[in-house]
This record gives structure tokens, sequence and C-alpha cells, in this order.
């Protein structure tokens, strides 16, 4: 059996499982936010009853990201109602915005974008929260309401995005039918050359594919350029597996895998067993294909898909806007790589920069280089800093969203999804590339190679 298989064997009790088998799951944990969250709450009270409890408030993580720095009501109330929820049923795991239990939020923007407004509780976006937090388990099922959960793959953990139904169900239930996805194995040997990141990496893959090229299927990933890899590449990639239509991604456990989970389980008091699933030598893959990661050069997914690969040395596109941030891009280690291309200079167009988690703000500021935080190096580039770490611009948000493109705006993002709209105007264009290259874009108003920045 993949791994993906092997972990599906397990969560429904079988010896074994094939691809199309449909089978039920116990769930390990499920993930909602301020945007589904509410819907999910809804179906559930709906179907279980108004008083109905969770199936187990352990395993039930709510996160509010997305809608959050913005004066919309409607929004604002999204958090409320999560808040009600988690204190009805006495969950452990909400990573509130307020500290007040029985408060409201309300974001003022008289205070502006860039400072604080969040309590002492918030984290920032759900995706890079869990693991920080100790909730991404290898061998475990993760369920989330978000498409983008597939991001957990990293850690040998089966993940993967549902709506708001299939959410509701497993809030009353603690299972799931799902059928068995076919695996893909995306083989990766060879060395990542100076300038080329793992977003490379998994936005050259996307082109290989298309942009459906992976529908309803597993990503494996395998190699010794994965073993290689540290956790934070490994999260970018299977980040963006659903940017081929993927049903998950998913990573072989390794001791930089243990490390990364145990550190965090025992920093938060989460639950520290875990069984990984190992690599069998008996796989079937229905796609299997080696690359070679010496090979890979700066890309970028061009306008209006991520399928639409180019060499970033090949483009002649000038930027009316930069931005770093999200699940994928918005980790320290993607800001220490944009900071590393900056630092000392001054980009030439708009650039905003939008931490992933409340963590990748507190680390920025107390890295120093040359006795300098990497914060303030970033924002004497020009760089826009704000220190309310969310989902902000990648997918628009309302109106007042920071760094959201309201009129038709050409930007070059750090981001994963670039479907027309995806962060604000219909008539704006999203190019994906890396922070190298979202940086080395930024300086010179074009989408540049930023190899000869990189040394
Ligand atoms: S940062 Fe973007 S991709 Fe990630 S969860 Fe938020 S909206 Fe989705």
């Amino acid at each position: 059996m993949t791994l993906t298989e092997k972990i599906l064997a397990r969560a429904s009790g079988k010896a074994h499982v094939a691809a199309g088998d449909n089978v039920w799951v116990n769930v390990d944990l499920l993930m909602t936010h301020d945007v589904c969250g509410p819907g999910t709450i809804g179906v559930f009270k709906r179907e279980f009853g108004q008083d109905a409890k969770v199936w187990d408030p352990k395993k039930l993580v709510i996160i509010p990201d997305h809608y959050i720095f913005t004066a919309d009501s409607m929004s604002n109330r999204n958090v409320d109602i999560l808040r009600d929820f988690a204190r009805e049923q006495g969950l452990p795991y909400f990573y509130d915005v307020i500290d007040d239990p029985n408060g409201h939020w309300h974001f003022d923007p008289t205070r502006g974008q860039l400072k604080q407004q969040y309590g002492k509780n918030y984290t920032g976006v759900c995706h890079t929260t869990l693991p920080w937090k100790g909730h991404t388990r290898p061998g475990e099922i993760l369920f989330g309401t978000d498409s983008h959960t597939c991001m957990a793959g990293a850690f040998n953990q089966f993940a993967t995005g549902i709506g708001n139904t299939d959410a509701g169900f497993i809030l009353g239930t603690g299972k799931l039918l799902i059928k068995v996805p076919e695996s893909m194995r995306f083989f990766l040997e060879g060395e990542m050359q100076p300038g080329v990141m793992a977003k490379d990496v998994i936005l050259h893959v996307i082109g290989d594919i298309g942009f459906d090229g992976a529908t309803y299927r597993a990503m494996q990933w395998e190699g010794p350029g994965v073993n290689a890899m540290n956790m934070d590449d490994r999260m970018t990639i299977a980040n963006m597996a659903i940017e081929a239509g993927g049903k998950n991604a998913i990573f072989p456990y390794d001791e930089t895998t243990g490390a990364y989970v145990r550190e965090r389980v025992a920093e938060n008091g989460t639950k520290s067993e875990f069984e990984p699933v190992e690599l069998e030598k008996d796989q079937r893959f229905i796609y299997d294909k080696v690359f070679n990661l010496s090979e890979l050069e700066p890309t970028v997914a061009c306008h209006p898909d991520p399928g639409q690969r180019k060499l970033a040395k090949e483009m002649d596109v000038t930027l009316d806007r930069a931005y770093i941030g999200s699940c994928t891009g918005g980790k320290t280690s993607d800001f220490l790589a944009f900071a590393h291309v900056v630092k000392g200079k001054t980009v030439k167009i708009d650039t905003f920069g939008v931490p992933a988690t409340t963590k990748v703000v507190q680390e920025l500021k107390d890295t120093l280089w040359d006795g300098v935080s990497v914060w303030s190096i970033l924002e004497s580039a020009g760089v826009r800093m704000t220190e309310n770490a969310s989902c902000a611009a990648c997918l628009g948000g309302p109106v007042d969203t920071f760094g959201r493109m309201n009129t038709a705006l050409k930007c070059i993002s750090a981001t994963n999804r670039n479907f027309p709209g995806r962060m604000g105007s219909k008539e704006s264009q999203v190019f994906l590339a890396s922070p190298y290259t979202v940086a080395a874009s930024a300086l010179t108003g074009r989408i540049t190679d930023p190899r000869e920045y990189v040394s």
C-alpha cells in the first residue's frame, strides 16, 4: 500500500484498502475557521440538535484567521459565533482574537492596519498554526474546512479539505466516509541550486501535470531530495497539492519530522503519542516520475491559474505590487529569504508583508542581522509589514483588507492561488513565485530572476 492507503486502512480498521474503496474513517482532528466555522456549527445544530455536544472537544481546533482585521461587521460577528460555540462546548483549542471569553471582536480601523490588534491567544493562519501548536501528528487523519488543509501532509498525515456539511457530520460522529484516492509519486533527486526554493519545486511540478493534473489523487513525495528538505520546505510543497486538484499530499516520516512534532507537542501539551506509516516496497502508483532538483530554476505561475508555468528569466512583465504572506509563503523562513534579497536596498513598487502567524512576527523581531532586527530590515527596505498575522489579501477579503487589490493591478505574490479575483479585483493579475523571486521583483518592479541577488 501507499502511505495514504496505509493511513486510511488503519483509520478504517481494515488490513488493506485500495484506490477506489469507500471507507468510513475515524477522525483524529477537525479544524475549522471563521469563514466556514459558523456554517459548520449551523449544520451540526440542525442535524444533531441545539443542545448536541461535539464528539470529542479535544479533537476540534478552531482558528479564526481569514477575515479578521476588517471593519466588516459580518466578518467580526463570525468570530463571535466561534467564541460562543467554544464556550458552550468547552473547547480547549480555540485560538481567539480577543482575550475576553464573553467579549465581542471589533477591528478598529482608526488604529491602522500595521499595529497589533489581537490578544494573547490569537495565532494567525490555520495551516501554519496547526503544526506550531502541536496539532499535526504522523499517521493521523486531519480534516479541515479549508482546501489547503493538505499542508499537514508534510507531517506524514492524511490531511484534506472538506465542506461544511461533512464537517458538521464529523462534529456529531467523529467519522467520515471517504473514497481512497489513487496515488501519484513525485521522486525528487539532486540538490536545489542557490536562488531556487521549495516553492519553485511545486510550481514546476504543477506546471508539469497541470492545475487539474492530480484531481482526487494523493501526491506522494519521496527520494533523497525530499529527505534533505526541512519541514518548512515540505509544508510549502504539501500546501499546494490542491492547486493541482490533489486530494492530499503525503511525505514519508523521518527523524526531521519526528523531532519537529515531538518538540511542539511537548511545548503545547498536546497529544504526544503518534504512529507514523512507513514506506513499503510494494506500492502502486497511477503516475511515477523522477524530478532532478538541480535542474530547476526560479519559476513563476502566471495569471490566471497555478499551472501557467514560466521561468522568471524568460518573463517581461511590469508589476504594480509585491506581496509576501499566507500559509504557503508567510513562514519565518520565507521572510528570511525575502529579507536576504532586499536587505540594504529599497523596493520599487508597493510591497506588503503579512506574517502567517504571531510567532512569525515575534521571530522576525527577535532575529538580528548585524544588530538589526529582520523586521526593521524589511521596513527599512520599504516593505509595509503588518503585525496583524492573518490570511489578509491572500484571498481578497473585504475591501478594507490589508494588501487587497481593489483595482486592475499586477502583483507578484508568495501565496498559493491565482485564479481571477483571488486577491481582490477580477481585473487584477497574480503571479505566484518564491519569496526570493518576489523580493527581487519588488526591487526592480518587473518579474525578475533572483539569482543575481542570492549569494
Ligand atoms: S493564507 Fe490564503 S491559502 Fe492559506 S488559509 Fe489563508 S486564505 Fe487560505
